[in-house]
């Protein structure tokens, strides 16, 4: 198996019916980047900026940040990287920032929510991240966002760094693209000024999925106890994609779900074509990929998903499919 995947490194991402699908990775640390040559991923998708955080003692300094970041734009020589920013709270604490007691910490003051509350940190990360990608394109998205003038707010914050940073005469990226992460629900029923607002966005769907089902994503007693193929979540995804689609802005999707074969299916028959996932699942998914007929992939899917008496998961329907083909 691992020989025959080896062997598709360096074949092209396309279907069977002609679809490029772009495959990403998802990284956090020095240590991922060499994964890039080794699968020939089109880039990081997600590149989870909290690692950093989490494996030091104490704060990183903006000096710190700035040094990995940068070091991750050299490894990757010009492929695309998407940093998000700071994730803390709910399941991943900091040993140093004393833990404030909350009750439903997913729920809790987190992410975007810290970084907007305390724009300190978020601050010093945007300086890391432009003073790193001098000269360079920088993609940056937020974790998180349930309204959206949190994007609004995050936007602002960012540009008022890069101004401070022109006056004070460094040499600042040279695009930048500012990105939402789609993972809290509210977000599904304002897609449309979303995608006014946003350069690109990524669904992240390990908590989607536990949002939309309620459905705690670290608690094994009900971690399986849906079909990640449900129809429901299936829906929800759909509808990103669609309205993504719609306002020409470019969709990825960066959960644990890309890392499946039969469930990267799924994402490619509902519409998307960049997924970004763990690095030992490139070659078994492009295996998968390499022989889906796309179209009847998504006849088959649309057709489940536009039923509106239809129930349960698409897996079985799927893996017949997927065998059949
Ligand atoms: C997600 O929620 O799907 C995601 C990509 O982010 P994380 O797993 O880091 O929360
Ligand atoms: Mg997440």
């Amino acid at each position: 198996r691992q020989r025959q995947y080896a062997a598709l490194r360096d074949k092209p991402s396309v279907t069977r019916d002609g679809k490029t699908i772009t495959l990403l990775l998802n990284a956090g640390l020095m240590v991922d980047l060499p994964h890039l040559a080794e699968t020939n991923a089109a880039g990081i998708g997600l590149f989870r900026t909290e690692l950093q955080f989490m494996v030091a003692d104490s704060f990183p300094r903006t000096g710190e940040q700035q040094a990995l970041y940068s070091e991750v734009l050299d490894a990757a020589k010009g492929k695309s990287v998407t940093f998000r920013t700071l994730d803390i709270g709910g399941d991943k604490v900091l040993p140093y920032l004393r833990a404030i007691s909350e009750e439903n910490p997913a729920l809790g003051w987190r992410a975007i929510r810290l970084g907007l509350d305390r724009p300190g940190l978020l601050r010093s990360q945007i300086r890391a991240l432009a003073k790193a990608a001098s000269g360079r394109e920088l993609k940056v998205m937020f974790p998180m966002v349930t309204a959206v003038w949190e994007f609004d707010q995050a936007r602002a914050l960012f540009e008022r760094e890069l101004t401070h940073l022109r006056r004070w005469g460094y040499d600042l990226p040279e695009r930048v693209h500012l990105g939402c992460m789609v993972e809290v629900p509210a977000l599904l029923y304002q897609l449309e000024p979303l995608m006014e607002r946003v350069d690109f966005v990524s669904v992240g769907s390990n908590d989607l999925f536990q949002y939309l089902l309620a459905s705690d994503r670290g608690n094994t007693r009900v971690a399986s106890r849906f079909d990640t193929l449900n129809l429901p979540f299936l829906r929800a995804l759909r509808s990103v994609v669609r309205a993504a689609d719609k306002a020409n802005v470019p969709v990825t999707l960066c959960g644990e779900l890309a890392s499946r074969p039969l469930e990267a299916v799924a994402l490619v028959a509902l519409g998307f074509r960049a997924i970004s996932m763990s690095p030992s699942a490139i070659g078994p998914v492009k295996a998968a990929l390499l022989a889906l007929d796309t179209e009847r992939a998504a006849d088959l899917v649309n057709e489940r998903l536009d039923d509106p008496k239809a129930v349960g998961s698409l897996r079985e329907a799927l893996s017949d499919f997927a065998a059949a083909e």
